[in-house]
């Protein structure tokens, strides 16, 4: 398995792999667990090459304190990716990402200013912007990402489609702790207590109910609620425990 910290590096690596060889592709913030593994297993299975990346997108963060509480563990994720048999790694750094600060972005003006984006202002418009980055950097012929974060799924689809990218984007399933609780590198952030109470948010999110009383029990469980809404035929929410933000969606 490569790493590549430097974009260059990375570039002169990509040449040399045959144009018909099919490259998958996941970006990833780090802090790795079975949910991204699942993308990596999947692109491994599908393609000849995989890529994956590793950078928090500083930004995709409308607060300061989630992006510098964000947990970081390259030496953990690496050991992790190499039995999974990825290929290659691309580590840039912050310089490597956004040499003109931001200047240059991608902006939805539709999607992205519902639910997450409501709530997280500006944060679709980084994560369109790193994504578009990534995928021209990467040039893979499929990039995986997850139904976890299901808006983001859609956008990125769209956005690829209206700028005529050739890349194909594969939706891989949520995948879920034995209690319900969708995987996320947040979940370590939780007390005890919070661990605990967590689980009835998927729960919750997945029963029948009207969107009201769904926030509504979420309140008595001890959760506060930024959204829970349907939408293309799922049920988003999102929730706090503390200091921790966590998201979900479920079909209807
Ligand atoms: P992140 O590191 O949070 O940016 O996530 C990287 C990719 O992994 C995104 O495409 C996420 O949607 C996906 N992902 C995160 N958590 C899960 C999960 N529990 N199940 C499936 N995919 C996930």
């Amino acid at each position: 398995m490569q790493i590549f910290n430097s974009t260059a590096d990375w570039l002169i690596f990509r040449k040399s792999i045959p144009a018909e060889k099919p490259i998958g592709f996941v970006p990833t913030m780090g802090a790795l667990h079975k949910g991204h593994l699942s993308l990596m297993k999947k692109s491994v299975d599908e393609n000849d090459l995989t890529v994956m990346s590793i950078f928090v997108n500083p930004t995709q963060f409308n607060n300061q304190n989630d992006l510098e509480n964000y947990p970081r563990n390259f030496e953990s994720d690496s050991n992790l990716i190499r039995a999974i048999g990825v290929d290659a790694v691309f580590f840039p750094t912050k310089d490597e990402i956004y040499p003109n600060h931001y200047r240059y972005r991608i902006i939805e003006n539709e999607k992205s200013k519902i639910m997450e984006g409501a709530y997280r202002p500006g944060h679709f418009d980084g994560v369109l912007t790193v994504v578009m980055k990534l995928l021209n950097i990467v040039n893979p012929t499929r990039a995986y990402f997850g139904e976890k974060d299901y808006q983001q799924l859609m956008l990125i689809r769209d956005m690829v489609a209206s700028f005529f990218m050739d890349i194909e984007i594969i939706a891989c399933p949520t995948i879920r702790e034995k209690d319900g609780l969708a995987l996320s590198s947040r979940n370590i952030l939780l007390t005890k207590e919070e661990r605990a109470i967590a689980p009835n948010f998927y729960k919750t999110l997945n029963s029948h109910n009207p969107t009201d009383s769904i926030k509504k029990e979420l309140n008595e469980y001890g959760f506060g609620v930024d959204y829970i809404e349907d939408y293309f035929g799922r049920r988003f929410g999102a929730v706090t425990l503390g200091n921790v933000r966590l998201i979900d969606n479920v079909k209807l």
